[in-house]
């Protein structure tokens, strides 16, 4: 698997210490409330999982599945695939995300999340590619590492379903998706 890799960007440690530093952010922001914490499902698992354990507030968490990106280029849609369980309306709502590229899916869960009613919405990603944004109503508020124009995998990001195991965030060799 490993020699798909051209370049460990970030290490474990790293991602360890940018969430905890997000933990303490969301923390800090949401005092005396109750965030919920909606994962965009499946590349914002790992992430999910990682922030939690440094939010020192109640929190609550939910899942929503978009239609994405088809393999390496953008497919210029998004299709709500499954929904939250639990009701968004007033709360304040952390829409965590693997990666903001050109921001088109996070524009149109915000569009479906201020639909529910929510009190408030911030995002929170753990990659970011401000270069690529084309919808400035998706920049995060709460951002892990800033990424250059280059195609990442690990820690929850995947290529065709792949890599999303890796405890790091590498390059993909353009060989692997270049035909
Ligand atoms: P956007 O709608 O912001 O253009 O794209 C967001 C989605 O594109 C992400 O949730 C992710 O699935 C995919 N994406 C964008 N850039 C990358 C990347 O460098 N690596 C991976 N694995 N996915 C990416």
């Amino acid at each position: 698997m490993e020699k798909y890799i051209e370049e460990i960007l970030y290490s474990e440690a790293d991602i360890k210490r940018e969430v905890k530093r997000i933990g303490k952010e969301i923390t800090r922001d949401y005092k005396g409330k109750t965030p919920i914490l909606v994962g965009l499902l499946k590349g914002s698992v790992p992430f999910m999982a990682e922030l939690i354990k440094y939010i020192k507030t109640d929190v609550q968490i939910d899942f929503m599945k978009v239609s994405s990106y088809c393999g390496a280029h953008s497919s210029g849609s998004v299709r709500i695939v499954s929904d939250t369980t639990t009701s968004l309306k007033d709360r304040d709502v952390v829409i965590v995300e693997d990666i903001v590229d050109t921001g088109l899916t996070l524009s149109e869960v915000i569009k479906l999340i201020k639909a529910k009613g929510a009190a408030s919405i911030a995002i929170c990603t753990l990659c970011d590619k401000p270069e690529a944004r084309l919808y400035p109503a998706a920049d995060p508020k709460y951002i892990g590492f800033n990424i250059p124009d280059k195609f990442i995998v690990g820690f929850g990001l995947d290529y065709n379903e792949l890599y999303r195991n890796l405890p790091y965030i590498g390059v993909l060799k353009k060989e692997v998706y270049s035909d």
